[in-house]
């Protein structure tokens, strides 16, 4: 798609620095990473958001998150991975992307609980009911 970022990536018109790359998707580090090793899996087809993107893709996609995840795991000294993936709200680039985010026990960055308490049972009822 023409004027987004991680298309040209994709094509090679912007560089990055690739992990791996394939016919469907690349993976390349994150230029403002949050922990060490921080890469983006992108497909190399435009599409926006998790409710338009290909199922194979995402399929694909998790395939080569494991091939990464080993390959980062053999060269980082790190304690985890997580997965996370925006949609709309906080999603900066409107081209589907999958972060892959090492963790680090001394870090401890990611996923502060909400600041007011939820009532998960009232929560379950809003969901759930008619
Ligand atoms: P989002 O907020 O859309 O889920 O994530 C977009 C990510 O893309 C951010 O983590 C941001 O640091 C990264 N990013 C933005 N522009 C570039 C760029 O030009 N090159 C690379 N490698 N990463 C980028
Ligand atoms: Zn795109």
């Amino acid at each position: 798609m023409k004027d987004c970022l991680f298309c040209k990536i994709a094509n090679g018109e912007i560089p990055s620095y690739t992990l791996y790359e394939d016919d469907l998707v690349k993976v390349f580090l994150d230029i403002n990473p949050v922990s060490q090793g921080h890469c983006l899996i992108i497909p190399k087809k435009h599409y926006e958001n998790m409710l338009d993107v290909d199922k194979e893709i995402v399929s694909h996609s998790l395939d080569v998150a494991r091939k990464v995840y080993k390959i980062l795991n053999d060269k980082l000294n790190m304690d985890g991975l997580t997965i996370t993936q925006n949609n709309m709200y906080g999603q900066e680039v409107k081209h589907y992307h999958i972060h892959l985010i090492p963790r680090y026990e001394k870090d401890n960055l990611l996923y502060k609980r909400a600041k007011n308490k939820i009532d998960v049972e009232k929560l379950f009822e809003k969901i759930k009911g008619n």
